[in-house]
């Protein structure tokens, strides 16, 4: 188990970054987030307070890129392919 903290002051993008006790990013602005064993739940603990959070880089990579594929799987572009018929013009 490790404590986790969250940062209270937000990133230029307005994200929050959830820190692990050990970190050396571990900011001084922060709010403890308890004891957890992953940092799956510390961040659903933080997104209690700051909707918009996600792992630290350097410590919580997991649920840094976690954060960023869920938003990508929305945003699937979908071509169509298919036969075009084009009218044969006879004349
Ligand atoms: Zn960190």
């Amino acid at each position: 188990m490790h404590r986790y903290y969250v940062n209270r002051t937000p990133c230029p993008d307005g994200v929050h970054e959830v820190h692990r006790a050990d970190c050396p990013f571990v900011p001084f602005v922060r709010q403890e987030l308890g004891l957890h064993r992953h940092c799956v739940t510390a961040l659903e603990t933080a997104q209690r307070h700051y909707p918009h959070s996600r792992g630290c880089f350097w410590c919580s990579k997991a649920c840094h890129s976690s954060a960023q594929a869920g938003e990508a799987v929305g945003k699937r572009n979908r071509r169509r392919i298919g036969p075009r018929r084009l009218p044969a013009a006879h004349g």
